[in-house]
């Protein structure tokens, strides 16, 4: 009997325990993707590029005998119909970690199980299951590196390659065709800005690991804050979907260890800041909507989006360089530097006194690599609200940070074409992205400040102060 091989945020045929699973299990496998609610609702950016994966994967499937399925629908009615279809007798998936999909597998797997199914989830997004990493009293992690100290000596398997072909059923059932679900629709600036950026699928993304491993790891230690420098690997957006395991990435970087690259253990590290993400949204799934530490609630953020300040902050018109080279930065790429997300996000939170959910939205709607725990984790790091954050009072000073991380002002020349007489190609990219409602041209005066950097620091510790912070 056939098995379906559900596929999510595993977009991989290598290292991919299901799909092992699947086919050590006999018989053909019939692997699909579901357009589903949760898909269905990402952000422009992400949804974007899930189909630029899901088109790269179907190329790779059937040169090893298959194909992708692809359906719309609600899971478990899409996972039934298939097995009617398929005289199927499992169904197998990777696992998902964050609450909604949580609920949506709870849900789907008893339904299944329900029709006298074999429905089994399998490891394949994380390097440690959450509930596998246990403090000494049996309880969670909320501090970062304890939960390093805990993980860092654990044995990872090795990753597997991919299987050479994967076993077909006699008919396939049919399929939509990845066109007419017009995942791209509300990313309008992204074929001709946005893909350039992009490195698509389980190719690319060796081929990007492979190239880290090479040179850059070594300097990953001083060069990674360096935003004006390609001092990272840019995996994010790989591992987002899973076109790359992240145990393919690990044992890359224990090897780079081993061989006395410098970067290596500040990169593993990196890593697990992922998993611990995960950790922290399976533990206390409230993170990715809710402020974790609850006296935030009493905080009177500003809430407004359409404020004059979210909208600057936005279209990277705040008039402080460093932030708004970020906020550019992430709409024509779909991807921002870690040090500049920071910047960014400090400076909307505090100087702005603006909700972190503003923020961690717009951050879905235009991260290429957007990944729901990580980003929550993020927001909630810098806004102060979160587990092991930055403490509250500690508001970086975007003028100090620039100073400090992009000395040359390689990276605010980048991005920002105001203020420059001769600006550079990436910098007027931008007004080719945005939309002509903005009413925004290249030739306009380089805005002030919308709040400055010392008085919003001032604002920011006054109402922390007034509010018995
Ligand atoms: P590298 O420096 O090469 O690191 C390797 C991998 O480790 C990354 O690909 C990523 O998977 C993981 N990693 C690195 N730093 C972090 C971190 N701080 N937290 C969690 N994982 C990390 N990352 C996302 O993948 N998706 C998001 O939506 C996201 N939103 C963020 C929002 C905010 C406000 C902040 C401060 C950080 C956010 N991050 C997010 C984390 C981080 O900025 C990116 O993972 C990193 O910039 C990716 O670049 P890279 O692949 O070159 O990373």
């Amino acid at each position: 009997k056939a098995t379906i091989l559900w596929l999510r945020r595993d977009l991989r045929l290598s290292d991919h325990p299901a799909l092992v699973a699947a086919i050590a299990r006999g018989g053909p496998v019939v692997p699909v993707f579901i357009l589903d609610p949760l898909s269905e609702g990402l952000g422009a950016a992400p949804k974007w590029r899930l189909g630029l994966s899901l088109a790269d994967l179907g190329k790779r499937l059937e040169a090893a005998g298959s194909r992708l399925i692809l359906r719309r629908g609600d899971p478990l009615q899409v996972l039934r119909d298939l097995v009617a279809e398929t005289g199927a007798g499992a169904v197998y998936w990777s696992r998902a970690y964050d609450p909604d999909s949580v609920a949506r597998d709870t849900r789907v797997k008893a339904g299944l199980k329900a029709d006298g199914l074999e429905a089994e989830s399998h490891v394949g997004h994380l390097l440690f299951e959450p509930w596998s990493v246990e403090t000494k009293t049996g309880g969670f992690y909320k501090v970062y590196t304890p939960f390093w100290t805990a993980v860092r000596e654990r044995g990872v398997p090795a990753p597997e390659s991919a299987p050479a072909r994967i076993p077909a059923p006699e008919a396939w059932p049919v399929s939509d065709a990845l066109d007419d679900w017009q995942l791209g629709r509300a990313m309008n600036r992204g074929a001709n800005v946005c893909l350039p950026w992009q490195r698509v699928g389980e190719e690319a993304a060796q081929g990007r690991l492979g190239a880290f491993m090479g040179a850059a790891i070594a300097g990953y230690g001083e060069q990674r804050d360096m935003p004006g420098v390609e001092g990272t690997s840019g995996l994010s957006e790989n591992l987002a979907l899973g076109e790359i395991s992240v145990r393919r990435c690990w044992h890359a970087g224990q090897r780079a260890m081993d061989e006395g690259k410098a970067g290596a253990e500040t990169w593993l590290k990196e890593l697990v800041w992922r998993e611990f993400a995960y950790h922290l949204a399976w533990h206390t799934p409230r993170i990715v909507s809710d402020n974790w530490r609850q006296e935030w609630a009493a905080f009177p953020w500003n809430e407004d989006k359409d404020h004059p300040h979210v909208i600057a902050w936005k279209q990277g018109r705040t008039g402080i360089p460093f932030v708004d080279a970020a906020m550019r930065e992430m709409y024509v790429t779909g991807r921002m530097h870690n040090r500049a997300r920071m910047i960014v996000a400090s400076y909307l939170t505090k100087h702005l006194l603006c909700h972190w959910r503003i923020g961690q939205a717009w951050f879905e709607d235009c991260l290429t690599d957007w990944d729901p725990a990580s980003n929550a984790m993020g927001w909630q790091w810098c806004a102060g609200s979160g587990p092991d954050a930055t403490p509250y009072f500690r508001v970086f000073n975007p003028e100090t940070q620039a100073a400090k991380f992009d000395p040359e002002g390689t990276y605010r020349r980048r991005w920002i074409a105001e203020a420059y007489r001769q600006p550079s190609e990436t910098a007027l990219s931008y007004f080719e992205a945005i939309p002509r409602s903005w009413g925004l041209s290249a030739r306009d005066d380089y805005p002030d400040p919308v709040v400055g950097v010392t008085e919003g620091r001032a604002r920011a510790l006054d109402a922390y102060e007034r509010r018995g912070f």
